[in-house]
C-alpha cells in the first residue's frame, strides 16, 4: 500500500500485489476489535435502538468470519507482497481481536447509561456499505479510474465515524428539539387518522413531508451564506463516491435532522413507515454520492438517483445552486431548482473559489472564521 507523493492520501491497490488482500486483512482485523469491544463494553458502546433487535447469535458468527478472513486475507498478502507489513498487521488485529475474547464474550444484564456510542453502528454499517458501495463501483464505475482509497478518504472516514459514534446523541438532541418546542402542535386526532392509513401510503407521505423539510433548509444552506459556510463542508470534496457524502459539518447534521423529524413526529406515522423511511435514506444518502453510472432508466425520473445528485455537486456553472432535492426531484421540478442534464455527467466538483482547509478540525473551525466560494 503506497500513499501518493504531495500530501496526497490516494493510495494505489494494483491486483496480485498483496495490496487488495493486506488492507482487507486490516479493515477486517479492525472491526473485529471493535466489535469484540461492544461485546465486552454494550452499554457505552452500542446504541439502544439497534441492541433491543440484534440477533446475538448471528452477529457472533458474523465477527467469527471476520476474524478468520482477517487471518486469511493477512496470510494471502504475505505470500503476494514483498512487504510484510500489511499481512502482518491484519493478522495480528485478529489474534488481538480473539486476545479479548472474540465471539465469546459473554453479556451480562447492565443499566444503561443516558447516552451510549455508535460504535455497533459503526462497524455494521462500514461492513455494510464498503461490500455493497465498492462492489457496485468497480462493476458500475462512473469513473474507471479513480481508485477506492482516493485523495481524501481518510478524512471522509473520519467524518463517517463520528457522524456513526454519535447517532445517539443526534438522535436525543433533535428529538428533544421537536418535543420540547413543538409538542404542544401534537393533535391526536390527526396522528390517529394518517396511523390509519395503508403502510405504503404514509411511506410515500413521509418521503414527500421530510424531503419537502429537507428541500427547504438544503436551499437556506445555499442561500444564506452564514449557512453555506457550514454546508459548504459537505461540497468540497472534489471526488465523490461511497464515502464522500458523510463529510458534513456537525451543525449541519444536527440542524438538517431536526428540522426533517419534527413533521414526521408531528404528524404522527407508524413506526414501520418511520423505520422503513430510515432505512432508505440510510442507503440513499449513500448511494447517491457513489461513483457510479449504474443505469436507474425511468427510476431516474421517480427517485433521486446518483446522476441527479452529482449534478447537485458539481462545480460547473449551471449547476449551481440545483437540485437540492434528498428523495424526490419533482420537488425541485415543482420550485424551479431542476437541472436534469440526461446522459451527461459534471466535469467537476466541489466549491468554487478558495478552497476549505483539508482538515477534520480545519472544517470544524471554517463556518466560524468566514468564508466564501460557492457550490
Ligand atoms: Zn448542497
Ligand atoms: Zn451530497
Amino acid at each position: 500500500m503506497t500513499a501518493r507523493p504531495g500530501g496526497s492520501d490516494e493510495v494505489s491497490l494494483p491486483f496480485g500485489q498483496g495490496r487488495i488482500s493486506g488492507t482487507l486483512g486490516i479493515f477486517l482485523g479492525a472491526l473485529s476489535v471493535l466489535a469484540v469491544l461492544c461485546f465486552h463494553f454494550p452499554e457505552y458502546l452500542t446504541t439502544p435502538e439497534l441492541r433491543r433487535a440484534y440477533p446475538v447469535d448471528v452477529l457472533r458468527w458474523v465477527l467469527l468470519a471476520g476474524m478468520v478472513l482477517a487471518v486469511f486475507f493477512g496470510a494471502l498478502s504475505l505470500l503476494l507482497s514483498p512487504s510484510k507489513r500489511l499481512g502482518f498487521a491484519g493478522i495480528a488485529l485478529a489474534l488481538v481481536a480473539q486476545w479479548l475474547g472474540g465471539a465469546h464474550v459473554e453479556v451480562d444484564a447492565f443499566d444503561a447509561p443516558v447516552v451510549s456510542f455508535g460504535f455497533d453502528w459503526l462497524v455494521l454499517a462500514l461492513l455494510a456499505n464498503s461490500l455493497v458501495f465498492v462492489f457496485i463501483e468497480r462493476v458500475w464505475p462512473l469513473r474507471a479510474e479513480q481508485p477506492t482509497l482516493r485523495r481524501g478518504w481518510r478524512l471522509d472516514l473520519a467524518y463517517y465515524a463520528v457522524s456513526h459514534l454519535g447517532v445517539g446523541v443526534v438522535l436525543l438532541a433533535t428529538t428533544f428539539f421537536s418535543e420540547s418546542l413543538f409538542g404542544w402542535a401534537v393533535n391526536d386526532d390527526l396522528q390517529g387518522v394518517i396511523r390509519s392509513q395503508p403502510f405504503l401510503l404514509q411511506l410515500i407521505e413521509v418521503l414527500f413531508v421530510a424531503d419537502l423539510t429537507q428541500y427547504a433548509g438544503h436551499r437556506a444552506m445555499h442561500e444564506i451564506p452564514s449557512l453555506w459556510r457550514f454546508h459548504a463542508v459537505h461540497h468540497c470534496p472534489e471526488a465523490m463516491d461511497w464515502l464522500s457524502g458523510s463529510r458534513m459539518h456537525f451543525v449541519e447534521l444536527l440542524l438538517i435532522r431536526a428540522l426533517v423529524i419534527t413533521p414526521v413526529y408531528l404528524l404522527g406515522f407508524s413506526e414501520a413507515a418511520v423505520n422503513a423511511y430510515v432505512i432508505w435514506v440510510g442507503i440513499q444518502g449513500v448511494l447517491i454520492h457513489s461513483n457510479t453510472r449504474i443505469p436507474f432508466g425511468w427510476l431516474d425520473q421517480l427517485v433521486v438517483t446518483p446522476h441527479f445528485h452529482h449534478w447537485h455537486h458539481a462545480a460547473d456553472a449551471e449547476a449551481i445552486d440545483r437540485n437540492y432535492a434528498a428523495n424526490l426531484p419533482v420537488i425541485d421540478r415543482l420550485f424551479g431548482t431542476y437541472v436534469g442534464n440526461r446522459g451527461r455527467w459534471p466535469e467537476r466538483y466541489g466549491v468554487v473559489g478558495k478552497p476549505l482547509p483539508e482538515s477534520f478540525f480545519g472544517q470544524l473551525l471554517y463556518p466560524f472564521m468566514g468564508g466564501s466560494g460557492k457550490s
